[in-house]
């Protein structure tokens, strides 16, 4: 029988690589995506030609009743618990909404499958944002204790331990994915790196001087997107559920992706990167690197993109897409 997933943040840029890699594995999938005056086209980020291929429900992961109905309707096989607004430092500004889209979310989507009565395998999508950064803590592993450093993480950490409750408490298929920081092509332009990538090539197109910056010191694990969705999958396939932590092993600086960058276009970061106080951050993460030994053991999971490729992809990425559109319009 055809396998049935429903995935919250279907538009987002995870929610794009797993929609596409179930629909190749021959999954029915379901995407939940709010209501917007934006055309559906402009919001997703996987082929449009797959929009055929699946089947939208309008609803909202803050909303109990809209997550029920839809469960019961659609009766998944697996749920991919993607959706949230994952920018940290819109935590600070509505630490409330956070509560409402992070937090909460998950006991809505365990309550619906248990109320309903289906075996529903869930994926919590869990964070690195949930460690508190220090120095003497990274590599970060499953054990490490959890002491976020902003709202975001908190709200993370709740609907961590929630879905561990639930899995716990009612025998539940419930596993959390605590994924380092992962990027591509389809990364939003906020983060750090797309924001660096997107400068240069603005900057290479003389449509810019500069890109303001908040703290250049603080380092992360950065992998590729595409590779990330595939753990996701692989830990539902398990015959038991359970938490692991994804990431490359490596760690690098704000200012290293900056320099590695700068210099695929042959010039020096330093000339084009301004350190501005408005994007630094009241509380900030400074170091993360994960320890996936427990993934790549049990899951067989390896990442392929390292660093330079994945800057190399970022960069390469942006420069043709200015080269096509002027304006940047995304
Ligand atoms: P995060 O790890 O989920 O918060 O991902 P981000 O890409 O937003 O930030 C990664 C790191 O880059 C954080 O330590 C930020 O403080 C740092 N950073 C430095 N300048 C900026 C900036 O202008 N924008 C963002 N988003 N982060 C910045």
């Amino acid at each position: 029988m055809k396998k049935i997933a429903l995935v919250t943040g279907v538009t987002g840029q995870d929610g794009s690589y797993l929609t596409e890699l179930l629909l190749e594995k021959g999954y029915k999938v379901h995407g939940l995506l709010r209501r917007s005056t934006v055309p559906i086209e402009k919001r997703i980020k996987f082929d449009i030609k797959l929009l055929s291929e699946i089947e939208l429900h309008f609803g909202d992961i803050t909303d109990p009743l809209s997550l029920n109905s839809i469960i019961r309707e659609v009766r998944p096989t697996e749920i991919y618990n993607l959706a949230a607004n994952t920018f940290v430092p819109g935590s600070w500004e509505a630490p409330k909404y956070t509560m409402e889209t992070v937090a909460l979310p998950i006991m809505y989507i365990a309550d619906a499958v248990r109320a309903a009565k289906l075996d529903t395998k869930i994926y919590q999508a869990s964070t690195s944002e949930m460690f508190s950064g220090d120095k003497g803590e990274a590599p970060q592993n499953e054990k490490t204790p959890m002491r976020p450093n902003n709202p975001y993480g908190i709200a993370k950490l709740y609907a961590h331990n929630m879905a561990i409750h639930y899995r716990d408490a009612f025998g539940m298929f419930i596993c959390c994915g605590i994924l380092f920081n992962h990027e591509s092509e389809r990364r939003g332009e906020n983060f750090v790196t797309r924001k660096i990538t997107l400068g240069l090539a603005r900057i290479y197109n003389k449509q810019d001087h500069k890109i303001h910056l908040g703290n250049l010191y603080s380092a992360r694990d950065w992998g590729y997107a595409k590779e990330y969705v595939d753990c996701m999958w692989r830990m539902m396939q398990r015959p038991k559920p359970d938490d692991y932590i994804i990431g490359t092993g490596e760690m690098h600086s704000v200012a290293e992706f900056c320099e590695y960058a700068f210099n695929l276009i042959g010039v020096d970061w330093k000339d084009f990167i301004v350190q501005d106080p408005r994007f630094l951050r009241p509380k900030d993460v400074q170091y993360l690197r994960a320890d996936a030994s427990k993934a790549k053991r049990i899951l067989k999971w390896k990442p392929e993109v390292k660093f330079k490729e994945l800057v190399e992809k970022m960069v390469f990425n942006d420069l043709e897409l200015l080269k096509t559109n002027n304006e940047l319009n995304l």
